[in-house]
């Protein structure tokens, strides 16, 4: 196993390096402000992560700040679910469309009357609504517990952010009554609300984020302790379902330049998936008009154009510069 601090020469390291500071300087985009918290982050703020699936973890920037995960815990309460009550009665509650709408879009598919996907505020209600057990101090532990089985450390809730998630959340809560009144709500507004902003209000960093994606990418086992966090079945449906609908109302054009699954989140993170072979976070709080990192955008596409990570790149067949280390 590489050391990605006793190694730094390592090609990955340099590049990473490389990728970070290109992007430093950039000046463009907002940080979000929809709850007081998250508006008090420092647009400056800015790190990259890349974890393989042999377990090293190549990093630049603020890789220890942490910040709350928010939308990129979606993928993994929809692989908590999967795993627990198979994919048939998860899609009885949340479809896998995609949705050019925005994230916090008050709208169910017409022909279906459920969510579109679960990678949108509806879906990951709905599908929160399936891991409420009627104790939500077990709920929101075994969220966390397995979110820290997958970064390989012990992860916990911002509880400030949680409050001010629970008092500020009338859309998402707009949202759970059309969920109730469709009949797509498996517990009461309240316990689903509650879990999915504690799922939203987990605190990590860019490393933690890069290596649930490398147990994403290692089929659902950290790579490094070797747990089996989510069952194999789940990660692809929850890959699928990140890469046609992980980016919000930008996930074409994510698809396009980037080509892997992903998801981001309001905090400025975005987390990709490169099947088999690694995961790659980058955070930095200036958001675009789509409500997507835009360092995070940029760094990502050059780390997809230099480790040729796109899925149709037709230079590699995924990851062409790791063969040729
Ligand atoms: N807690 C946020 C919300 O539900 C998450 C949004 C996001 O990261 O996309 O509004």
């Amino acid at each position: 196993m590489t050391d990605p601090v006793s190694a730094p020469t390592h090609p990955i390291a340099g590049l990473v390096a490389r990728v970070h500071e290109r992007h430093r300087d950039v000046k463009d985009g907002v940080v979000a402000t929809y709850i007081p918290e998250l508006g008090r982050a420092d647009p400056s703020w800015y790190g990259i992560a890349v974890a393989t699936v042999d377990g090293s973890v190549y990093q630049a920037g603020d890789t220890d700040r942490e910040f709350t995960i928010q939308s990129v815990a979606k993928p993994f309460s929809y692989a908590m679910a999967l795993g627990r009550f198979g994919g048939e009665r998860v899609q009885g509650i949340v479809g896998v469309e995609p949705t050019g709408d925005a994230f916090n879009a008050i709208a169910l598919d017409p022909l279906t009357n459920r969510p579109f996907n679960p990678m949108v505020n509806a879906g990951a209600i709905a599908t929160s609504s399936l891991l409420v057990t009627g104790d939500p101090v077990a709920d929101r532990d075994a969220f966390v517990a397995t979110l820290s089985a997958a970064a390989g450390r012990q992860l916990s809730i911002d509880e400030a952010v949680f409050r001010s998630e629970v008092t500020t959340g009338h859309r998402n809560r707009a949202i759970a009554y059309l969920l109730l009144n469709a009949g797509a709500l498996a517990a009461p507004v309240d316990a689903a609300l509650d879990l999915y902003f504690a799922q939203c209000s987990v605190k990590v960093n860019v490393v933690d984020v890069a290596r649930m994606a490398a147990t994403l990418a290692n089929i659902g086992t950290n790579p490094v302790s070797g747990a089996e966090v989510f069952p194999s079945g789940a990660v692809r449906d929850v890959l699928s379902v990140m890469f046609t609908c992980g980016m919000y109302d930008g996930a074409g054009l994510w698809a396009h330049r980037v080509g892997v699954p992903a998801k981001s989140g309001v905090s400025g993170i975005i987390m990709g998936v490169v099947n088999r072979r690694l995961g790659f976070a980058v955070w930095s709080p200036p958001l675009n008009e789509r409500g997507n990192s835009v360092r995070g955008l940029r760094a990502s596409a050059d780390l997809a154009d230099e480790l040729g990570l796109h899925v149709f790149d037709p230079l590699s067949i995924g990851a062409s510069f790791l063969d040729a280390l």
